[in-house]
This record gives C-alpha cells, sequence and structure tokens, in this order.
C-alpha cells in the first residue's frame, strides 16, 4: 500500500476499505496531498461557496454525562442558562437581518424545553425565513416529528464514535442504539440529517476511525461534523493527552473523498485548537462555517471545552471579517440556504 495511489483512487472513485482508510490515517508522509486531493473534490462536488449557519447556544443545562463534555450535569464549575423564548427568537431576528439563511438552535438535553413550548417558536422563526437547524439531542421520533412540523430543516446528532464498547463507557446511561435510532428516525422524517464523531478520545484508534468514516458511507448523512476532543479541566477526560489537529484534519479530508457532495463544516473546535485552524479545514475540504452569535455570559458559560468562546468573533463585524478571510483563499459567502445538493452520481 502506499498513500499517494491511495489517495489518488478515493480522488476518482470515492471507495476506500478499512485498511486503507486506516494506513492513510496513520501515515502523515503524504497528508498535504491528501488535503489537496479533497480541497479539489470539495470544488469539484460543492464548489467555492461557504455557506454560514449562525448559531445560537440556548441552554447549557443538560442531564446527560458525557466524559468528554463541559455541560456534563455533574459540572458544578460552570453558571448555568437557559435563554428565553424571546431572547432566542431575538437573535434568530438579529441573524436575518445580518444576511444568514440558517439558524442552528444548539443545546443541552434540557427538559424544560418541550414541544410545547419549541413547536410555536420554531413557527415564529420560519416567519423569518430562515433555514432551521436544530441539535438538541436524543428525544423520542414523535418530538422529532412535532420539530419537524413546525418548521425545522435540518439536525446535527454526533454519533460520536461507532465504537460501541467506547461510547458505552462514554456516555453513561445513553445506549448506542437509541443514538441510531434517533437518527434513522431523523433521516426518515425527511429531515436533512447531520452527525459526525470525535477525533483524538482516549482509546479511540484509528481503526475506529476509518470504522467511523466507513459508517458515514454507509449511513449517507447530508453533513458531518468533525472535531479534535479537547480536553475539559471539570470532566473526567481532563488528564487525557494534548489535543492535535492533524487528524482531525485528516478524518475531515477522507470523508470529503469518500462522501463527495455533503456539506462539511470548518468546526469551531478546529479553530480553537490552532490560530486559522477554520481556514486550514476551509482548504482541505470543508465548505460550512457556523459563526457563534450567541452573546454575553451565555456564550462563556456554554463552555463544552477550553478555549472555545474566545475561538470565535464578536458577532456584529463577523460576516465583514470573514467576508475578507474567505476572500484571501479565493472563496465566497454562499448566497441560498446551502443545503445538501446532491450530486447526480451515486458513490
Ligand atoms: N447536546 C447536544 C448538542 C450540544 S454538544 C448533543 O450532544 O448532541 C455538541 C457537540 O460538542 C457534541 O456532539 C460533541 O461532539 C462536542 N463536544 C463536547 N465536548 C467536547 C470536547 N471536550 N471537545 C470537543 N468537542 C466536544
Ligand atoms: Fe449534554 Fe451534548 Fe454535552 Fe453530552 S455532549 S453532556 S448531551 S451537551
Amino acid at each position: 500500500m502506499d498513500s499517494i495511489s491511495l489517495i489518488n483512487r478515493a480522488e476518482q472513485q470515492h471507495h476506500l476499505q478499512e485498511e486503507e482508510i486506516q494506513y492513510l490515517l496513520e501515515d502523515n508522509s503524504s497528508s498535504k496531498l491528501l488535503f489537496a486531493a479533497a480541497d479539489r473534490v470539495r470544488k469539484k462536488y460543492v464548489g467555492d461557496a461557504i455557506h454560514l449557519r449562525a448559531l445560537i447556544e440556548f441552554t447549557n443545562i443538560c442531564a446527560n454525562s458525557c466524559f468528554y463534555c463541559g455541560l456534563r450535569c455533574q459540572n458544578c464549575a460552570i453558571t448555568r442558562y437557559r435563554l428565553t423564548e424571546e431572547q432566542i427568537y431575538s437573535l434568530a431576528q438579529k441573524a436575518a437581518s445580518w444576511g444568514y439563511k440558517t439558524v442552528v438552535l444548539q443545546g443541552g438535553e434540557d427538559a424544560f424545553f418541550t414541544v410545547e413550548r419549541l413547536v410555536p417558536l420554531l413557527r415564529r422563526i420560519k416567519e423569518l425565513d430562515l433555514a432551521i437547524t436544530l441539535s438538541i439531542g436524543e428525544r423520542p421520533r414523535a418530538d422529532y416529528q412535532a420539530f419537524k412540523e413546525a418548521g425545522a430543516d435540518r439536525y446535527l446528532l454526533r454519533i460520536e464514535t461507532t465504537d460501541k464498547a467506547l461510547y458505552q463507557k462514554y456516555h453513561p446511561g445513553m445506549s448506542f442504539e437509541n443514538r441510531l435510532r434517533c437518527l434513522q428516525d431523523l433521516k426518515e422524517l425527511g429531515y436533512e440529517t447531520g452527525t459526525g464523531v470525535l477525533v483524538g478520545l482516549p482509546g479511540q484508534t484509528f481503526r475506529s476511525l476509518a470504522q467511523d468514516i466507513l459508517f458515514f458511507k454507509r449511513f449517507r448523512p447530508d453533513m458531518i461534523g468533525l472535531g479534535p476532543f479537547i480536553p475539559n479541566p471539570h470532566t473526567p477526560l481532563k488528564d487525557a493527552p494534548a489535543p492535535q489537529l492533524l487528524p482531525a484534519l485528516k478524518v475531515m479530508a477522507i470523508t470529503r473523498l469518500l462522501l463527495p457532495d455533503i456539506n462539511i463544516p470548518a468546526t469551531t473546535a478546529m479553530e480553537a485548537l490552532t490560530p486559522q485552524g477554520r481556514l486550514k479545514a476551509l482548504q482541505s475540504g470543508a465548505n460550512v462555517i457556523m459563526p457563534n452569535i450567541t452573546e454575553g455570559q451565555a456564550r462563556e458559560n456554554y463552555a463544552l471545552y477550553p478555549g472555545k468562546s474566545a475561538a470565535a468573533p464578536a458577532p456584529q463585524n463577523l460576516c465583514q471579517e470573514l467576508e475578507q478571510k474567505l476572500h484571501t483563499i479565493g472563496r465566497h459567502i454562499g448566497t441560498g440556504y446551502g443545503g445538501h445538493k446532491h450530486s447526480e452520481f451515486s458513490f
């Protein structure tokens, strides 16, 4: 096996075997070639437009205790908050007035936000002519259906890892089967469905990352968000080794080669880890950015991992600043909703 021929084949045929993906992940000598190939595939299938999604982090209250996450319910070191429906709506209004075409409502698994509370809010936000993405974790199918009928278009739910033993270890009280059930329900209900994994969890192997990528290939999501795992000092994984950008970028680039027409965000965790991390991601297969428009203390307190809030510039000058940065790499901000544009080919 050699990396260069694997990269060439993946660029042409969009298929690799598990051992081939693992080999590419282990061998760092051809990373630059891998990123360049992913960039070409991105350009060919989804073009130079970068789609913006305005991220609203509306609650940091969470019933779960994922080992890696600062919002886990056992963490007493953060101040908990929950925005009111009016505050959420007003942020969505601002997003629309700044020209965003999508808002992402993200939060912990917070039982306060029942169907009865969220449905009227989603209906109102929909009137602003915005695509709505939800990222609020696991819910019964009936809830997903109600949100969809109220106007939600997309849903982000990372599988986090497809290594079942690792999943169970880091998600006490949760089940891998239920996570899969949620993803299946979302797809069947007609959501544009986004998933993804953390890269660099303690105990995660290159083999299991290769299996994650093959899971994406089988599940055929519309979006895939990948981020480096960044140890949070207020969680059980606080002593994990220092995080690295390279493996996450490589998983992302291989994902682009194998699923050429999907949407892939340059994630905040990439930017938090390395200055210009987001720009590097955009040149290695990514075509979406999710600027954080959450304001004030809430933004500080949505502390999934260290460095997160500092990674994002202030909302007011976001578009201008971004636009300038994107021009330097020959890209521009997309003007439409930026949904998944299915290619005429099947992969
Ligand atoms: N509660 C929802 C959405 C909020 S968490 C959910 O779990 O789906 C959003 C994402 O943040 C998670 O999917 C996880 O992959 C990521 N995340 C949490 N802690 C992290 C950490 N320490 N480093 C990097 N990403 C993290
Ligand atoms: Fe809650 Fe999501 Fe964090 Fe898990 S990853 S603790 S579900 S906010």
